[in-house]
């Protein structure tokens, strides 16, 4: 019988493990500008892996998915 690994427990590359933020749905910080890689295996993100950066109110992850308008007015 074959089994095949489960991917349980296994990180996921190119997503970081404590924001969730991709290559396509960054992190941002107006004095870092984008989140970059802190590791090798692309699995924790410069603005979580930095606690200056992560502690920085002006720190927004994953600004894609935040879906930030700002000063955007709405009817
Ligand atoms: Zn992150
Ligand atoms: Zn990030």
């Amino acid at each position: 019988m074959k089994e095949k690994l489960s991917p349980t427990g296994i990180l996921k590359v190119g997503v970081c493990r404590i924001c969730g933020c991709t290559e396509h749905d960054p992190c941002f910080n107006p004095h870092h500008g984008f989140c970059w890689w802190a590791d090798a295996t692309r699995t924790i993100c410069s603005h979580c892996a930095d606690p200056a950066i992560a502690e920085d109110p002006f720190t927004v992850h994953c600004v894609n998915s935040e879906k930030v308008k700002p000063y955007a007015p709405e009817d």
